[in-house]
Formats: structure tokens, sequence, C-alpha cells
């Protein structure tokens, strides 16, 4: 493992636009990267686990972590305390890997000014009727629940603009390779060159 930092990437969306399904794909075929697991004060959908897709607290719990300051940012979305602890970041940055933080527009903004070098990249549906579609079809929520995230969306969609990358989920394979080579030409930029081939660039400058 090389031992530069590796980059912090903020990745949000409306519910439904398909950052979970882009973000698996990533982790499938680039072992650089590593998804940050958030804690979440709301109950697990059928095929999640503790430990996998969530950190799942009750209230009481997650206001103790707050107290005890163990986050690096926290938020409330559709009646839910969400958040990315301190612990779940640093470790991982430090070993060079690169961090996903899947989190809304509200905690982009928190971990934009405790992080500035962070890289925010924003998923769009191709329609709000695709979006709703995709909602429907993911069969996790109910129809109220479907009816509250997309009265949300369009609020959360109006912050896409604070991110330096947009992508548009229309075809999942064009999506995912616009993901991931956002990610290598990241890594690419030249003061992450310089530091990680400092040995190579003063044998190739030297007589
Ligand atoms: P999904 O949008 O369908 O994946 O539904 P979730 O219940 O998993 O997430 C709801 C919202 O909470 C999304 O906008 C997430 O980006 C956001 N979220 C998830 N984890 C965090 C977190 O650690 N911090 C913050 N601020 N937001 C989060
Ligand atoms: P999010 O994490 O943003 O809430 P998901 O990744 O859960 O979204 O995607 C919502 C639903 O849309 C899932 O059922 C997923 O399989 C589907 N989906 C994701 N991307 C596409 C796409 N490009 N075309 C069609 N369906 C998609
Ligand atoms: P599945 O294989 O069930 O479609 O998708 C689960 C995949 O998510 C795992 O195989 C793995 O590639 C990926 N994954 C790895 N680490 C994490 C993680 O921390 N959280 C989540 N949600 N997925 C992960």
């Amino acid at each position: 493992m090389d031992q530069h930092k590796g980059n912090l990437f903020i990745l949000s969306a409306p519910s439904g636009a398909g950052k979970s399904s882009l973000y698996k794909a990533l982790l499938k075929q680039d072992e650089r990267v590593r998804i940050s697991i958030s804690h979440t004060t709301r109950s697990a959908r059928s095929g999640e686990e503790h430990g996998r897709e969530y950190y799942f607290s009750d209230v009481e719990t997650f206001l103790d972590m707050i107290a005890e300051d163990a986050f690096f940012e926290h938020a409330q979305v559709f009646d839910n305390y969400y958040g990315t602890s301190k612990e779940s970041i640093f470790g991982m940055l430090e070993e060079g890997l690169d961090v996903i933080l899947e989190i809304d527009w509200q905690g982009a903004r928190q971990v934009r000014q405790l992080y500035s070098e962070a890289i925010g990249i924003f998923i769009l549906p191709p329609s709000l009727q695709s979006l709703e579609e995709r909602l429907k079809g993911r069969g996790t929520d109910t129809e109220e629940v479907i009816q509250r995230r997309m009265a949300k969306a369009i609020d959360e969609m109006s912050h896409y603009n604070e991110y330096d990358f947009l992508i548009i989920n229309d075809d999942f394979d064009t999506a995912l390779q616009q993901m991931a080579s956002i990610f290598v030409a990241m890594r690419t930029k030249t003061p992450v060159m310089q530091q990680k081939h400092d040995i190579l660039l003063n044998d190739l400058l030297s007589l």
C-alpha cells in the first residue's frame, strides 16, 4: 500500500437515483475504494444488515454519540438521524484508500467545511418519472414513504451545483464508467503523483 492519503468523496442524490447501486458496483471493480458505513436511527429495510449498509441504532445511543463528539458529521433526514463517525473514515484515508460518504446535501456542506479537499459527486435521475418508477421498483418503501421521498427529491436536487461532478444515471453502465473515471482522475492529479512518484521524478530530472 502506498503511503499517500486516500481521497474523500461525497456521493449525494435524491433517494432512488441509484447511488447505492453505483457505489456497490464501483466497490466490486476498484479495490482502492471503500464506503463509509453511517449510523442511522431508521429501521433496517429487508436485506439490509447491521454493519454492512448501516450501523442501526436507537435515538438514545445516537444522541450519546453526538455528546461524545464521535461524529465527523450528522444530520436529520426524513425524521431519522444519520451520521458518519470519525472512526469510520480517518483510518482508511491514512491507509491510502479512497472513502465514499453517501450523505445528503446538509452533510456534504458540513464535510466541505471540515475537509475542504473532499470531492463531491451528485447523481441525477434521467427524469422525475423514472425516479418514481425506481423507488417503486426497489420495493423497499411504502407508498407514503415514496411520496415523501419524491417531494424531498426536488429539494435535494436543487443543490446539485454545490458538487464538483454531475452524473446522470440513465444507462447504468455509462454512469458507472463516468463515476469510476472520476476516482482514477483524482489519483492522477499532479500533486498526488508528485508525492507518490518522487523517486521516479527525481531520476527523470537528473542527468
Ligand atoms: P436512500 O436515499 O434510499 O439510500 O435512503 P437512506 O434512508 O439510506 O438515506 C436517506 C438519506 O440520508 C440520503 O439522502 C442519504 O444520503 C442520507 N444519509 C445517509 N447516511 C448519512 C450520513 O451519515 N450523514 C448524512 N448527513 N446523511 C446521510
Ligand atoms: P439510492 O441509493 O440513490 O436510493 P438505489 O441504488 O437503491 O438508489 O436505486 C433505486 C432503484 O433503481 C434500484 O431498484 C436500482 O436497481 C434501480 N436503478 C439504479 N440505477 C438504475 C438505472 N441506471 N436504470 C434503471 N434502474 C436503476
Ligand atoms: P450484493 O453482492 O449483495 O449485490 O452487494 C453487496 C456488495 O456490497 C458486497 O458484495 C460488496 O461488494 C459491497 N460492499 C462492500 N463493502 C460494503 C459496505 O461497507 N457497505 C455496503 N453497503 N456494501 C459494501
